[in-house]
């Protein structure tokens, strides 16, 4: 198949550290593939601990040299908006670029960039209108809250729509006053080369954005382990979160964990069937399938069942897969060969498992990039591994179940609670079923929108904390209790004899 490359590709990726780009003080490198052709298109440089060091050095030296922490919020908030303006003003080009790198069908990365700008719009609006608590007994105490950004954030960010997700940490931690070290996926560093030049375009001055690129376990790893990082916010792998976890300990770091999921979408027999299919097609195999809060799990009340699996597998059969950069694709490439490897070998156990009635390995005439079928197995018992482990590609398993007790229970039997997906048009039922669920976020006949002032993330193994709105601020700063006594002091006189 012809491929589209985009020109003025960068023959290698360097870091950013201080306001310089620069190499890995060792000077090695790492290769960075295309996932269509599986061909390595540029090289980055991979930071190990003195890289990082450097660094967290320059984004220290900026924080507390300032200006940044101390800006008034509305003047952070001018940056931030010059930030969304050139995001914007670049969507296409980023999509592309982001496109080549991840496989990501053209028409969702362009989606992804708008979002992106919009997440620096909503924290600018955001840290202007924050309001702190303040206590006042008059004429005894005034109480208040002093907010203090908490320093060197670093952030860890993974390959599956890695631009928008750095810029869903990038924007509260700047908006927030800290200076940052980014760590981007070693799958997909390309989009983030770009933030240097978009972030001092903006104003932001040298030293607050700081890029490290590299692997996990060398430059993620130096990150998280370095004393002068007080929070990571890491998005990524649940067994990578668990190491993350036991690696801050020893610093009693602030940590916020987007993790891994396996999201089950319920539907019920009086649901609307046609949105629900929709919904639930476009939940699993839209970004690939290589999505958290894919719905990868769809349990369907046994009176629709048959009808349901029919009509879902016709619709799973017509997806147009192919060439990430034509605007009809609907699933592209995956990001990785190793990734590709893993979903293939999910595929495979699959045919174990369930009833297979669409995909299953590669589509037809395309024998080479990383492209997977979108497949559905049904009959799928709950203690399968297609049902239980998170295999992030455009790979669903089918369900049935007689009684809301049953559906309850099948939902709620994996480790993961990222999301969950609910159709029915039963009011009562579809509360109460919310609240029963095991998942930091619920949609009811709903398709994954969401208001960013919501929380986002996950219970149970899918995470640790919430980011959205206010709360990622609150995680970026530390609140401070200041306490005064207006007029006398009141003290007990201890002593006084
Ligand atoms: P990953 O855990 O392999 O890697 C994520 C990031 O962590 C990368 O930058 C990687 O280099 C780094 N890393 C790896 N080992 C590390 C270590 N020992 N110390 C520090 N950093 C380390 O995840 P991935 O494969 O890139 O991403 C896919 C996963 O991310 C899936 O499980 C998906 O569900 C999850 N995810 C979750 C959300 C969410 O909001 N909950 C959003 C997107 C993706």
């Amino acid at each position: 198949m012809p491929q589209h490359v985009p020109t003025d590709l960068p023959d290698h990726l360097q870091h950013f550290i201080g306001g310089e780009f620069v190499d890995s003080l060792d000077g090695t490198t790492f290769e960075v593939l295309d996932p269509v052709t599986n061909q390595a298109y540029t090289t980055a440089a991979a930071g190990k601990n003195d890289d990082v060091d450097r660094a967290v050095t320059a984004a220290a030296e900026a924080f507390h040299a300032g200006p940044w922490p101390q800006l008034l919020p509305r003047q952070r908030a001018r940056i931030l908006h010059a930030i969304a303006d050139i995001v914007e003003s670049r969507d296409r080009r980023l999509a592309e670029l982001e496109t080549f790198d991840t496989g990501l069908p053209i028409t969702q990365a362009l989606g992804q960039a708008q979002r992106a700008a919009e997440n620096f719009r909503f924290f600018a609006d955001l840290i202007v209108a924050q309001r702190d608590d303040a206590y006042k007994v008059p004429g005894r105490q005034l109480n208040y809250v002093n907010r203090k950004p908490k320093g060197v954030a670093g952030l860890i960010t993974p390959w599956n729509t890695p631009f928008m997700l750095e810029s869903w940490k990038l924007a509260p931690a700047l908006a927030s006053g800290c200076t940052v070290v980014l760590k981007p996926a070693e799958f997909t560093p390309l989009s983030a080369s770009l933030w240097p030049d978009i972030f001092r375009e903006a104003g932001v001055p040298d030293g607050v954005f700081n890029l490290v690129n590299g692997l996990g376990e060398e430059a993620g790893d130096a990150l998280v382990k370095h004393p002068g990082v007080p929070l990571i916010s890491f998005t990524g792998e649940s067994s990578t979160g668990q190491l993350i976890f036991a690696n801050a300990a020893p610093h009693l770091k602030g940590l916020s964990m987007e993790l891994g999921g396996k999201s089950p979408a319920v539907v019920f027999a009086d649901a609307d069937l046609d949105e629900a299919i929709d919904a639930t097609v476009f939940g699993v195999f839209s970004l690939n399938g290589e999505r958290c809060t894919a719905g990868s799990r769809i349990l369907v009340e046994q009176a629709v069942y048959d009808e349901f699996v029919e009509r879902y597998a016709a619709r799973a059969r017509a997806i147009v897969v192919g060439d990430p950069h034509d605007p009809a694709t609907e699933v592209g490439a995956l990001v990785h060969p190793e990734h590709f490897a893993k979903v293939m070998s999910y595929v495979e156990i699959g045919k174990g498992e369930g009833r297979l009635v669409a995909g299953g390995g590669r589509p037809e005439g395309l024998e080479t990039g990383n492209y997977v079928a979108p497949t559905v197995f049904v009959d799928v018992k709950p203690d399968a591994r297609i049902f239980q482990e998170e295999i992030f590609g455009p790979v669903v398993a089918i369900s049935p179940f007689d009684t809301e007790e049953e559906a309850l229970a099948l939902a709620n039997g994996v480790k993961y609670g990222l999301a969950a997906y609910v159709w029915t048009n039963d009011l009562r039922r579809a509360h109460t079923f919310a609240q029963s669920i095991d998942a930091g976020m619920v949609w009811l006949n709903s398709n994954n929108v969401r208001d960013l002032r919501t929380p986002f993330g996950g219970v149970k193994a899918s995470g640790l904390g919430h980011e959205g709105g206010y709360r990622s601020i609150d995680f970026y700063t530390d609140q401070q209790a200041v306490h005064t006594t207006l007029g006398e002091a009141h003290t007990p006189r201890f002593g006084v004899r």
